[in-house]
This record gives structure tokens, C-alpha cells and sequence, in this order.
């Protein structure tokens, strides 16, 4: 069992291998130089200086070590052999594999605008990349963020926090495209604004200038400009299927795989961040990039490398934290034929999507976390049972959730 890609789902896959009772050899070859871990905390605690890499790894080195998994991190595969079922690394050396899982996820998108390669022009995707971040966040600096995405934001919170001075620079008219009711990003914008931050939506950066006094300067195509010490780039990932497609799997918007997670090659299976998978609800071929799916991913696929021919049959599912507020989604609101908006404390809100006969197929929530976990919760949890409920009920802030869902039963 070989697994490229020794991030969240490669190194949950590899424990899960080992977990399920597979006695041969498991490697496990990653291009970092630390032992997987989980992405979340990089553009919340710790961006904060609130955690340590500990915190966030899936098993320290003994663990791998105690189940027998060959860890070659620090090393990158630069070609995989379909005919020889090989793989070949950097270093010259070659791995056989019976099966071989692709979970190489993938790499921030970049800007393509002059002065975009600076080195205090940064991006966000592993612990080094926070680091570097995290070194520039002191109280006082100024700190421009290039898209008003997840990350983006993440970051725009965490560096107020810090007491820096930040802008958030969005090309589109509104905030976080269209991940989300435009009634929520409306939200989202209102609570960043309420802690400081100045929002530009619509907003075309050109070029980035760098002058003698070490600053940045952002300038934009309507002539403005604005100065900052540090600028994160957040617009968006690109899944990392290089080898994938030189070794001719079939490769669309990420690597395409079957309900068992497989490619188009029987003994290579892909799964996270990287693959696109056929989703539960309509069977077209959707890609996440969400920690619930890098770690449901991982087991199921494990199971069907050694065998098994589980269905990946999971619901999407992802969260946000920014401040002390959370914003959740849950299923395919895309996938929804109408809509049902329920106010809730303060700022909160849900919103849930219902297909064409009036079954829950998404929801997207936020508000304040200590005042709407709970009813996130639930909502999700009606999603997953593609509940059957009148709108009037979920729409009423009177009517309970939990007896909504407890009316269900266990069915
Ligand atoms: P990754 O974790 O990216 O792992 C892929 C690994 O493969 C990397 O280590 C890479 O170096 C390695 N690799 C790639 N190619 C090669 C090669 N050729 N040879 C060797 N190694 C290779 N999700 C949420 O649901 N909620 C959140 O709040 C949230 N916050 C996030 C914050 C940040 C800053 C980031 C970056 C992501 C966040 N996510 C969040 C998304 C979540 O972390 C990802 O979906 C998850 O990490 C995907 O796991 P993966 O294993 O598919 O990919």
C-alpha cells in the first residue's frame, strides 16, 4: 500500500490501512518535512500563536513508527509507472505499490500580477506558510488580504485580532462568491466591518509595488493604491493532480473516481482535497475541499484498497470560524429547488435548501457560536435524514429544532 500525499487524508488513510488489519507494508511519502496533520488551525489558533504543530498532527513519529508505517517525508514523487506499478521519487529511488492512493491535495492559487512573487507577498496552505504569516502579524502592521474567501477572512480576523490595521480586497461584488446566500455574506461583511476592517468588494488589483522603505503598495486599476507591510494572497486552490494526469488517469476539475473512490486505474484510488467523486445526492461529480471529507474520505478508501466496496455516501459538510462567529455548510444547498430562511439570536441565521419534493438537501448557518452550535447541529442533522418538513416549521423561531429532528426518529 503506497499513499502519496502525507497530509490529513493520506495519513488518516495510512493509520486507517493499518487499523482495518492490512499486515503487509504501508509507505506513506510526503513533501513536507513534518508529519501529517490537520489544516484548520493554520488561519485560526494557530495564526493566533494558540497552537503548537502537536496540536495539530493526526499521531507523533513514534506512532507511525509503532504501526509500522514507512514515513518518507521531505520527499516528493515525481512520476508514477501505471505498467510497472511503481512510483518514482525526486531522490532517484523507486516504490512498488499494489495500490496506490493519490491524496496530494492541492496548492494555493497565485496572483498573476507584477510584483506578486515579493516574499512579503504570502499564501496560505501548510505550517510554514503560517509561520511566515504569523511572524509579520504584529500590532500595528498593515496587512492587505487579496480575496474575500474562507481563508481570507480566517486570516483578516485572526491579524485584527492581533491589532493589526487590515484591508480584505475582493474582486467579485460580494463576499465569499457563491458559497454562501448572498444574506450571509452580507453578515459576514457586516461583522468584519463592526471589528474594524475595510472591505473594498469590486475591487481590481494590478500590480504590486515595492519601495525603498520596505513597505508594499497595492495598486489598483482605477489609478488608487494603498500601502501595507504584508500582503496574503487567498483566492482560492488548485488541486494537485500533476501526476495524476502525466501517467493518464482520467482528470476533470480534480482526479475522477467512482462511488469506491477508485480512478479509471483499478489499483490507484484517489480521495480529499484532490479527487472528484460522484456525490450522494445527484450521483454528478463534485469536488470539497473540506476537513470532513479529507477525513471520511480516508477511511472509506482505505477499506476498498484492501478489498472491501464501500460507497463514499457522506453529505459535504464545512465550517468557518471568524471572531467569536461560525458559519456552516451542510449538504448541497446547490442541489435545492427553494429555500427557508429562519432568523435566530443576534445576527444568526439558517438557511435551508429543499429539493423539488420538499426534502432538506442543504443548509448554510451563521451567527454567533455560543448562539447557534446547537441549532447548527441540528440542522445538519436534518440534512443527513433529507427530512421532509413544511417550511412554515422551519422557518418559525417558536418552533424547537430538536423536536423537529426528535419528531423524526431514529429512521
Ligand atoms: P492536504 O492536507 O493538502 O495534503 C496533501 C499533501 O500532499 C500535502 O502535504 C502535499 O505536500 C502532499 N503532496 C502533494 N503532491 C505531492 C507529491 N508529488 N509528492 C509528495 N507529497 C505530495 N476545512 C474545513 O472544513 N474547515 C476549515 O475551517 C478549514 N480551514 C482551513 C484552513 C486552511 C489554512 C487550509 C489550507 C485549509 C482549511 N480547510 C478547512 C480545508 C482542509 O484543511 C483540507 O480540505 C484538507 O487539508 C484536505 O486534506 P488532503 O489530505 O486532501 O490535502
Amino acid at each position: 500500500m503506497v499513499i502519496i500525499g502525507a497530509g490529513h487524508c493520506g495519513g488518516r488513510a495510512a493509520l486507517a490501512l493499518r487499523g482495518m488489519g492490512w499486515n503487509g507494508a504501508i509507505t506513506l511519502i510526503g513533501e513536507e518535512a513534518i508529519p501529517p496533520y490537520e489544516r484548520p488551525p493554520l488561519s485560526k489558533s494557530v495564526l493566533a500563536g494558540q497552537m503548537e504543530m502537536t496540536g495539530m498532527q493526526l499521531a507523533d513519529s513514534a506512532a507511525y513508527q509503532a504501526a509500522d508505517i514507512r514515513l518518507r517525508l521531505d520527499a516528493r514523487v515525481h512520476a508514477i509507472d501505471r505498467i510497472t506499478k511503481t512510483v518514482a521519487l525526486e531522490s532517484g529511488e523507486s516504490i512498488q505499490y499494489a495500490r496506490l492512493l493519490l491524496a496530494t491535495g492541492g496548492s494555493a492559487r497565485q496572483l498573476s500580477i507584477p510584483g506578486a512573487t515579493h516574499p512579503q507577498v504570502l499564501s496560505l496552505r501548510t505550517h510554514a506558510d503560517a509561520m511566515q504569516i504569523k511572524s509579520h502579524l504584529n500590532a500595528g502592521n498593515r496587512v492587505i488580504l487579496i480575496g474575500g474567501g474562507f481563508i481570507g477572512l480566517e486570516v483578516a480576523s485572526t491579524a485584527r485580532d492581533a491589532g493589526c490595521t487590515v484591508d480584505v480586497i475582493e474582486g467579485a461584488p460580494r463576499l465569499l462568491g457563491r458559497a454562501v446566500p448572498e444574506s450571509i455574506a452580507a453578515r459576514v461583511l457586516a461583522l468584519h466591518g463592526k471589528h474594524g476592517t475595510q472591505i473594498s468588494l469590486g475591487s481590481q488589483p494590478v500590480e504590486i509595488r515595492h519601495p525603498a522603505d520596505g513597505s508594499l503598495t497595492l495598486a489598483f486599476a482605477d489609478g488608487s493604491s494603498k500601502a501595507a507591510d504584508l500582503i496574503v494572497v487567498g483566492v482560492g486552490m488548485l488541486p494537485r493532480t500533476e501526476l495524476a494526469k502525466q501517467s493518464g488517469l482520467t482528470v476533470e476539475q480534480g482526479i475522477v473516481v467512482d462511488k469506491w473512490l477508485r480512478t479509471s486505474d483499478a489499483a490507484i484510488f484517489a480521495a480529499g482535497d484532490v479527487c472528484q467523486f460522484p456525490s450522494a445526492l445527484s450521483g454528478a461529480l463534485i469536488r470539497q475541499e473540506t476537513w470532513h471529507n479529507a477525513e471520511t474520505q480516508a477511511s472509506v478508501v482505505a477499506a476498498n484498497m484492501l478489498g472491501a466496496e464501500v460507497n463514499y455516501i457522506e453529505l459535504p459538510w464545512f465550517w468557518s470560524d471568524q471572531y467569536d462567529h461560525t458559519l456552516q455548510v451542510c449538504g448541497e444547498p446547490g442541489h435545492g429547488a427553494s429555500s427557508v430562511t429562519r432568523q435566530l439570536e443576534g445576527d444568526g441565521i439558517l438557511i435551508f435548501f429543499l429539493d423539488a419534493e420538499g426534502r432538506l438537501v442543504g443548509g448554510s448557518g451563521f451567527g454567533q457560536a455560543s448562539a447557534v452550535t446547537k441549532d447548527l447541529k441540528i440542522m445538519r442533522k436534518l440534512v443527513e435524514k433529507r427530512a421532509l418538513i413544511a417550511g412554515e416549521l422551519l422557518q418559525n423561531p417558536e418552533q424547537s429544532l430538536k423536536k423537529l429532528l426528535s419528531s423524526l426518529g431514529t429512521t
